[in-house]
Parts: C-alpha cells; structure tokens; sequence
C-alpha cells in the first residue's frame, strides 16, 4: 500500500510499481485513447450543449458531495467507488464516444482537483480509473446501439434489455479491470481487496441504475434530470453513516473491535448461548513486561509489536471467534460455541495455548531511531474462562477470567491459567464444534 504521506505517492510513482503492473496500466489507458480516436465523428451543436449539461451536473453534484466524498475515501483505502458514475455513464448512452470521452475527462479532472487529490491517490492510480471507465463507457454504448438505441417507446422491450446489459457490463468492466491491477500490485490479495465490499459495489449499481434512468429522462424531458440528484446524495450519506459506524467500533492501532464494540458483540454472544443451553469462553490475554519493550525501543516500537500481536490472535482463532482490543497491552477473544462439559473446557485450553505459542514465535520488524531491528521473545499470559461453568453473563465469565490471568501471571507468565470453577481438562481436548 502507498504510504501517503511520501512524496511518491503523489506523483508518477507507477514507474516504481513491477513492470507486470505499469503493462496493465499502460494497455489499458493505450485501449481506451484508441476506442475514443476510432470512433471519432465530428460533434453536433445540440450534442455539444448536452454534454456541457452533464458535465455541469456533475461538478455541482460532486461540490454538493465533496465532504462526504473525501470522509468515505479516507475511511476505505481500496474502495475505488464515487458517485460520478451517474453523469459518465449517463454520458455513455447518450453521446458519441468523442463527447462522451469529453465529459468522462472532465468528470474525473474536478474529481481529481476536489478529491482525489486532496485524499493524496496516487496520480497514476486516478488516470488509470479514468481509462477504465472510458473503456466500461464505450462497451455500454456499444451493448445500446447493438439493442437499437435507447428504449423508444413502451413497447421497446430489446432496448430495455440494452440497457439492463449495459449497466451490467459497465460495472464488469470496470470491476475487472480495476480488480485486474489490484492483482498485480499485491502478492496474495483476499477477495474483498480485489473486488470492494459487497455493499460498495450494490451502490455502484444503484448509481449506474440511477444513470441510465437519467439518460432516458434526458432523451425525453431533460428537466426531469434534476430529480436524480437528490436520490444520490442521499444514497451517498447512508454509505458513509455505514463507514462511520465501523470506524467507531475499530481500534485503529490493531483494527480489532475495541472495548466497548466487543463487549457489545460478546454479551450478545452469550445471552444467544445462555437462552439455547450453548458453551462459550473468554480469553484475556496480558503483553508480560510490555514496559520493558517501550523502555527499551520506544511507544512507536511498543505500538508496531501491539498491531502484530493483534494480527497474530486474528489468525489464530477461528472466523466467528470475537476479538478484541480490551485496552493498553490487553486483548479479549470470546469463542462462542464450543462443545458442552469437559470437551469445550478442551477446546478452550487448546485455542488459549497455540495463540500463547504463535505469540512467542514472532519476529516483529520495527524501525527505531537507531535503525531498523526484529524484536523477538514476546510473550502474554493468558486467563481463560468458561460459559456457562464460571458464569453465565460475559461479566461474571470475564471477572473469573480476570483472576485466572493474574494466576498466570504470578505463575511466571508466558503460561495459561484456566479459571477456578472450570472442570478438570481432560488430557486429549476434544476437536471443537463446526459452528
Ligand atoms: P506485566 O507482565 O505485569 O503485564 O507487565 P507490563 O509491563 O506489561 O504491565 P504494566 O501494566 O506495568 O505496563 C503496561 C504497559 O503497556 C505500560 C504502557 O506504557 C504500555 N502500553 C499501554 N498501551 C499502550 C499503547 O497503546 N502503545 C504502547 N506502545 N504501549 C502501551
Ligand atoms: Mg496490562
Ligand atoms: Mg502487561
């Protein structure tokens, strides 16, 4: 990921990408100057005026839309949706690929200026969008033209097939090209990296929907346009109320829940399981002598080993596993659904000691002022509990917890102490539920 406060990440810093990536990029920005100049036809006057109209949509919906627009990009580093795609595609349907090309340009420079800019994406990043949306544009067009044009009447029903087809492949190509650098760019990216959320890319849709039904107004009672602006905003609101919401519930030094978010989740967790007879446990999980690592490398250091530790609890437990970030060098993980009786005592003893052991394995890079070094001999102690043998609220599990991780603690630490009232654990922990 480009560091956004270097200087690269403002200006051509494609040319320090792998070669793999700069042929992508350059292909495709090749390909779409290509479509633009082989389709080329001289512009009518009328033409000519509605694309100035488009444009000037554009840049008022996105002067309306800056401060949200810039709070979403912030908040989703890959998302590489805006709004501006009712006006391009709009544009798509309705001009010929020279004025269309004119008014995605124009689009996507006042994007530049107001946005993109202004969030610090790399330049070549913005031009390379810019090309696929040229290409997403021209193929829309062609799938329009190839159904007869835009539907003429109620009984056009190739021409509203057209368009359906249209958007759907607007938003294909786009998403595969897009997703296609991605791929280059990072050596195993995960599925949502590539692709977006589900919700972002439900938004796309909806804006392009919201295109196409601007595009037949315009042909039509161009007047009417002026209704789909305030579908957009608000559309555009509801997403970043979403962001904001998952900002509030993130720890932004580990990205794990934090305090409140998790308690939230885990007492939900253990109501469900108290009213349907279910087992679950509580791990707490201590840094030992976590002073002694920001004495010795300094808090940037101490905070670099905390994120990596975090990363390393992520990995270690299972997808519905809920983890959190309890507080200073403290983290908290509910595993809900575990067997009944003394194999979920097992299980959670098992889960407690191979996050100890991953923990104690890890090399951690970090830079000091004196260069860079790999911290090693990280350790936590551990305090486990279980629901429903040490309690049945989260708060009377969490408190036997509590008191089990000071026994790990006064035992020497880097160890596992399981809370008072458990069962005895048996010798050969029981493998854990599918849940
Ligand atoms: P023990 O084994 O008894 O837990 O020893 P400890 O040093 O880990 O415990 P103590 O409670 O004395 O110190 C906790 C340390 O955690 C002190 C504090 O500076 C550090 N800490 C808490 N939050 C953060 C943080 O966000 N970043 C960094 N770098 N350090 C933190
Ligand atoms: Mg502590
Ligand atoms: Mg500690």
């Amino acid at each position: 990921m480009d560091d956004p406060s270097s200087p690269d990440a403002r200006g051509w810093a494609l040319w320090k990408l792998p070669a793999k990536v700069v042929t992508v990029v350059l292909a495709v920005e090749a390909g779409a100057m290509a479509l633009v100049v082989a389709r080329a036809s001289v512009p009518t006057l009328p033409d000519v005026g509605l694309a100035a109209f488009l444009a000037t949509l554009s840049v008022v919906h996105t002067e309306l839309a800056t401060g949200i627009e810039r709070a979403r990009r912030r908040a989703a580093e890959t998302s590489y949706f805006d709004l501006s795609s009712v006006w391009t595609f709009a544009a798509a349907l309705l001009l010929p690929p020279l004025l269309a090309a004119a008014v995605i340009g124009v689009v996507y420079l006042h994007l530049w200026q107001r946005v993109w800019r202004p969030a610090r994406v790399p330049l070549y990043r913005h031009v390379y969008t810019t090309a696929t949306v040229l290409l997403a544009a021209g193929v829309a067009r062609g799938v329009v033209q190839a159904a007869g044009g835009l539907p003429s009447g109620p009984e056009d029903v190739i021409g509203v097939v057209g368009v359906g087809l249209a958007v759907l492949l607007y938003v294909l190509v786009n998403t595969v090209l897009v997703a296609a650098a991605i791929a280059f760019t990072r050596d195993r990216p995960a599925s949502r990296d590539l692709i977006g959320r589900w919700d972002d890319n439900a938004l796309e849709v909806a804006t392009i929907c919201m295109g196409a039904l601007a595009a037949v107004a315009l042909g039509s009672t161009p007047g009417l346009v002026a209704l789909v602006l305030p579908p957009i905003l608000v559309l555009h609101r509801a997403v970043l109320v979403r962001q904001l919401e998952e900002e509030a519930s993130t720890d932004s030094k580990t990205g794990l829940l934090n305090a409140a978010a998790w308690q939230t989740e885990a007492s939900r967790t253990v109501r469900r399981l108290h009213r349907s007879g279910g087992s679950a446990a509580v791990l707490i999980l201590d840094l030992d002598h976590f002073k002694m690592v920001n004495d010795a490398y300094g808090h940037l250091a101490g905070d670099v080993v905390l994120a990596a530790v975090a990363a390393e609890l992520r990995a270690g437990v299972r997808e519905p596993d809920i983890v959190g970030r309890f507080g200073g060098e403290e983290f908290v993980v509910l595993l809900p659904d575990l067997a009944n009786g003394a194999a979920g005592q097992g299980q959670m003893y098992e889960v407690a000691e191979r996050v100890r052991k991953r923990v104690a394995a890890l090399d951690v890079a970090v830079r000091t002022p004196d260069g860079g070094l790999t911290i090693t001999g990280v350790t936590v102690s551990v305090g486990a509990a279980a629901v429903p043998g040490d309690g049945t609220t989260l708060e009377q599990v969490m408190k036997a917890a509590d008191v089990a991780l000071y026994a790990a603690k006064r035992d020497g630490r880097n160890v596992v102490r399981v809370a008072a009232g458990g069962l005895p654990i048996p010798d050969i922990p029981a493998p854990r539920q599918a849940s």
